[in-house]
């Protein structure tokens, strides 16, 4: 199907994008790399009778490395899958190289996968596990907001009328610090149907100072498991506890069946997917190597 008529706006800057969006009101959208919005439009689930296309504004596809990691917003998904400055923080680079197919990885970017907040997106649960921060231009100038707070609901954001993403900022993990991230996919071309993302701080007596876990996929926005972070928390990681993190994880987990596959399956695949991220990430925390594949089943 054809999208509805549109009028197309090339922004010059971030603050020309504003300024277009706040002009053209409520029916206009900012474009990135149309993976999510000309798909819609196409089904005429979305049909904006403006386009504010990002792709033209300078300098905002970028990788920097200081004491922390700066994604431009525009930042394509195989740009972080390659990026040498990425792959220092390898749950970045687990959930970049997964996403859906060359194709798409080429044009989607990450701050649009953010804006559009599809529960069934990859990025979300990675953020949330390595204490992402979200920087945006708006009319009143500019916000850094807590990834946890960016993401209200199923494709709902903090962003106001006329906001844009302009940054999203990663912590560097501190040292003994290692994070893994793992989907579950039918296929490549299409979006997980339960995902784990861990990222674990051990000590030099190989203590678990701090571990956050979050399931993707299952609910509106990504599920943190608190009790099996407790689990981890101030012990020893032995694979006893890997396997209670499993059990908790699926006690947890409140999967809908679907075209995915059955809840039972999704529970029983959320457990194992918690245990295997488990353990990449804490090989990464110990220094040691830890390749990362999603499973497609
Ligand atoms: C076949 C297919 C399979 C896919 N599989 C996966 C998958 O497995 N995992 C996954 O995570 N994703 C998947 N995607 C989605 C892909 O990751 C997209 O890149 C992402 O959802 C949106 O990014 P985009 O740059 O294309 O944004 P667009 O489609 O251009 O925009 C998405 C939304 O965000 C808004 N927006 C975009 N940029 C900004 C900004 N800077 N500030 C404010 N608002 C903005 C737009 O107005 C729009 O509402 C898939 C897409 C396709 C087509």
């Amino acid at each position: 199907m054809y999208p509805r008529a549109f009028a197309y706006h090339r922004a010059k800057s971030y603050a020309d994008a504003v300024s277009l969006l706040s002009q053209l009101g409520e029916e206009a959208r900012p474009l990135a790399g149309g993976q999510s919005l000309i798909p819609l439009m196409k089904l005429r689930l979305s049909a904006p009778r403006h386009l504010v296309d990002l792709s033209f504004i300078p300098q905002t596809s970028y990788i920097h490395s200081n004491e922390a990691l700066c994604l431009g917003a525009m930042t394509r998904h195989a740009e972080i899958a390659t990026s040498a400055d990425a792959a220092r923080i390898p749950i970045l680079r687990d959930c970049a190289t997964g996403i859906a197919d060359p194709q798409v990885r080429n044009m989607g970017t990450i701050g649009g996968s953010i804006a559009e907040a599809d529960p069934t997106g990859d990025w979300a649960p990675v953020l949330l596990a390595t204490s992402a921060t979200v920087r945006t231009l708006g009319t009143n100038g500019e916000r850094s907001i807590p990834i946890g707070e960016f993401i209200q609901d199923a494709y709902t954001t903090a962003l106001q009328p006329a906001e844009v993403v302009t940054e999203i900022v990663v912590p560097q993990p501190t040292e003994r610090s290692g994070g893994a991230y793992i989907a579950l996919k039918r296929c490549a071309p299409v979006y997980a149907s339960v995902s784990a993302a861990v990222q674990l701080t051990m000590d030099d007596a190989q203590i678990c100072r701090d571990a956050r876990i979050y399931l993707g996929v299952l609910g509106l926005t990504a599920t943190r498991v608190n009790a099996a972070e407790d689990l981890l928390r101030g012990q020893q990681i032995t694979a006893q506890r890997i396997a209670a993190v499993g059990e908790a994880v699926m006690d947890i987990a409140q999967p809908q069946s679907d075209m995915r596959g059955s809840a039972a399956y999704k529970r029983q695949a959320a457990g194992a997917l918690a245990k295997q991220a488990v353990e990449a990430a804490l090989k990464r925390a110990r220094g040691e190597q830890a390749e990362v594949m999603h499973l497609y089943a």
